[in-house]
C-alpha cells in the first residue's frame, strides 16, 4: 500500500474482508412509474463496481436509496452483513456511505474548505468556527489526494472538474468506506478523468468500495473490477470486467428493445419551413440586461428533426420560447416561415402561424391535470365559447378520439381525468393538444423528462411519425442518447451562443460535449 493513500482511519476494511454492501430485491416507484424492480446489487471492499444502463434504467434511484436520500422503498439493504434502514443521508454517512451526485451539491459562495466541512464545522470553545483547523484539515486532505487546489478559493470560481474534486474530498472527509459516484465524469476533461481514476484506484487499494456510474463505456472498461447492467429498472447481470467486451455490455444495456422507431436520417433539400438568422434575446434581471441568446442561425425543412443540445442554462429553451413569442425579453434577428419574414410577438401570433410549443414542465404549463383528456386536447383549439358550441356538436369528442388513436394514449376513454394517466400518456396528451391545432412547426422541450423507458420509446415513435407526415420539429433534450437518436442534425449551444451544427453522421456524445463545454472549462484556468 502506498503511503500517499488516504486511509479512512476508523472504518477501514481490508480488501479481503469481503462484502461491504448488499441490496436484495429492491423496488421503488414514483407515482405509477416503476423505477426499480426487485434489483440485486453488491459491493466488495476494495473494488470498483461500475453500474451501467441507459438513461432511466434506475441507476440514480438505487444510489439515492443506498445513500439515505430515498427512505421509501421495498427490499433489503445490508451493510457488513447486517440489515440497515437509513432514515436520512446522515444515517447513511454514519455507516460510512458517501455519495457524489450527478448534480453537484456545493455552495458556490463558500470556500473549498468551508464546503468540505459544511455542517460539520470545527468549533473553538464550542461556539466560534475554527477556520484555521478546517483550512489545515482541508489542505492535508487535498494534499493526500494529490489535488492542487487552494482551500481558501471560492468554489464558484472553480471549473466543474475541480468542483468534482472538492466533492470527493468532502466525501472522504467523512471517512467514507463506500463511495458512490453518479456520473462524475460527464463534465470532466480527459485529463481530469485520468486524475479522478488515479484517485479512485488509490482509494480502492486502501479498502474503500466504489460504485461508479458512467455512460462512457471506455472509462468503465478501464477502471472497473466488476460491471453490472440495469435495464428498465431491472438488474440484467453482474460480471467481472476481465473477459468482458464492450459489445456484450451494450447489448445488455439496450436489450432487444432498442430505442425503437427505426428511421433513416434525412438530409433535406428544397425550401425550408423555418429559417432563423442571428437570433438574439436579452432579458431584464436584477443586475440590468442580460444577454441569453446570441447569433443563433439555422434552417429547418419539412419532415426534419433538429435537436438542440447543451448544458443547463446554455440557452436551449430560450431558442424555443423566442421563436414562440413567449421569451418575455428583447429579441433580435430574423425569423422566416416558408420564406416570408414574420414578426412573432406573442404565443398567439405563433399559434396563428402554425407553431406549437410543448414545454418542459407539462404539469404546470402544458396540461390541465384536473380536466379530462378531451378538454385538454380541445383547449388550444378554439376559444372557450366556441368550445361549448363544439361540444354540443360532439365534434370535440370526435377530434379527441382521433387524437387519442393517433397518439396511442393508453386510457379508459377521452373523459378520463388527465392526472390519472401515467407520465408518458400525459405527455402524449400534451403533444396531442398541440397537434389538434395542425401546426407545421413543432417545438419540443425535453419531451421525455420523467417518463419511463417504455413510454419514451412510444414518444420517439410518435415524433418520427410526425416528422414523416411532414412536420418540422425542433427538440431540446439533455439526454445525449435521445438527442442522437432523434435528430437529423444537432445544434449545440454553450453560454447562449451557437457553437456548432452537427449532421447526423458527425454527431456523437463526445462531439456534442466538446461543443457544449463553456469556454472557461475548455480553455483552462478560470480566475
Ligand atoms: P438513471 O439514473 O439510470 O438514468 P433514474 O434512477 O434517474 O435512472 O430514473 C429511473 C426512472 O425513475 C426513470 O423513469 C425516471 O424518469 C424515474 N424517476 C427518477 N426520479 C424520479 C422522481 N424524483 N420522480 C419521478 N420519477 C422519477
Ligand atoms: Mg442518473
Amino acid at each position: 500500500m502506498r503511503d500517499d493513500v488516504p486511509v479512512p482511519p476508523e472504518n477501514s476494511v481490508a480488501p479481503s474482508a469481503g462484502l461491504l454492501l448488499t441490496a436484495d430485491g429492491v423496488s421503488k416507484s414514483f407515482g405509477g412509474v416503476a423505477a426499480l424492480r426487485a434489483v440485486q446489487f453488491d459491493l466488495m471492499a476494495g473494488e470498483i463496481h461500475s453500474l451501467m444502463g441507459e438513461n432511466g434504467a434506475g441507476k440514480s434511484t438505487l444510489m439515492k436509496i443506498l445513500s439515505g436520500v430515498y427512505t421509501d422503498y421495498e427490499g433489503t439493504i445490508c451493510v457488513d452483513g447486517s440489515p440497515v434502514r437509513f432514515a436520512s443521508v446522515r444515517d447513511a454517512e454514519a455507516a460510512g456511505i458517501a455519495i457524489i451526485h450527478q448534480e453537484l451539491n456545493l455552495v458556490p459562495e463558500l470556500s473549498v474548505a468551508d464546503n468540505i466541512f459544511l455542517g460539520r464545522e470545527r468549533l473553538i470553545a464550542g461556539v466560534l468556527v475554527d477556520r484555521r483547523a478546517s483550512l489545515n484539515s482541508s489542505r492535508a486532505l487535498l494534499g493526500r489526494l494529490g489535488i492542487q487546489l487552494d482551500p481558501e478559493a471560492r468554489v464558484g470560481t472553480l471549473r466543474v472538474g475541480e468542483q468534482q474534486l472538492v466533492e470527493i474530498a468532502k466525501a472522504l472527509s467523512l471517512n467514507a468506506r463506500i463511495l458512490i459516484m453518479d456520473e462524475p465524469t460527464s463534465a470532466l476533461s480527459p485529463a481530469e478523468c485520468q486524475r479522478l481514476f488515479k484517485i479512485m484506484r488509490q482509494l480502492s487499494e486502501s479498502g474503500v468500495g466504489i460504485i461508479y456510474i458512467s455512460h462512457r463505456i471506455d472509462e468503465v472498461m478501464q477502471v472497473s473490477d466488476r460491471v453490472s447492467v440495469f435495464r428498465d429498472g431491472r438488474h440484467v447481470w453482474t460480471r467481472p470486467r476481465l473477459g468482458l467486451d464492450e459489445d456484450t455490455v451494450i447489448a445488455a444495456m439496450v436489450g432487444r428493445s432498442f430505442l425503437g422507431g427505426d428511421r433513416t436520417s434525412m438530409t433535406a433539400s428544397g425550401p425550408s419551413i423555418l429559417s432563423v438568422r442571428n437570433l438574439s434575446l436579452s432579458v431584464a434581471g436584477r443586475r440590468g440586461r442580460r444577454e441569453v441568446l446570441r447569433g443563433v442561425s439555422f434552417d429547418l425543412h419539412a419532415g426534419e428533426i433538429l435537436g438542440v443540445g447543451g448544458l443547463l442554462g446554455a440557452g436551449r429553451t430560450e431558442i424555443l420560447t423566442t421563436i414562440f413569442g413567449s421569451s418575455g425579453g428583447h429579441t433580435g434577428g430574423a425569423i422566416c416561415l416558408d420564406g416570408a419574414p414574420v414578426n412573432i410577438r406573442s404565443p398567439r401570433d405563433a399559434r396563428r402561424l402554425g407553431i406549437a410549443l410543448v414545454t418542459e414542465d407539462r404539469k404546470t404549463q402544458g396540461l390541465h391535470l384536473h380536466d379530462t383528456i378531451a378538454d385538454n386536447v380541445a383547449l388550444p383549439l378554439v376559444g372557450r365559447l366556441a368550445r361549448l358550441a363544439l361540444r354540443s356538436l360532439r365534434r370535440e369528442e370526435a377530434i379527441t378520439k382521433h387524437m387519442v388513436d393517433v397518439l396511442a394514449v393508453r386510457c379508459e376513454g377521452v373523459d378520463q381525468i388527465a392526472s390519472t394517466l401515467s407520465g408518458g400518456n400525459q405527455q402524449k396528451v400534451v403533444i396531442g393538444k398541440w397537434l389538434a391545432t395542425r401546426p407545421r412547426l413543432l417545438l419540443l422541450d425535453e419531451p421525455t423528462r420523467g417518463i419511463d423507458v417504455g413510454a419514451k420509446r412510444e414518444i420517439y415513435d410518435l415524433i418520427f411519425k410526425l416528422a414523416k407526415e411532414g412536420l418540422a420539429i425542433v427538440v431540446v433534450s439533455s439526454e445525449l442518447p435521445e438527442l442522437l437518436h432523434l435528430s437529423d442534425r444537432v445544434l449545440v449551444m454553450a453560454e447562449g451562443r451557437q457553437t456548432g451544427i452537427l449532421s447526423h453522421a458527425e454527431a456523437s456524445e463526445e462531439r456534442i460535449m466538446q461543443l457544449a463545454a463553456p469556454r472557461g472549462a475548455a480553455g483552462g484556468a478560470v480566475a
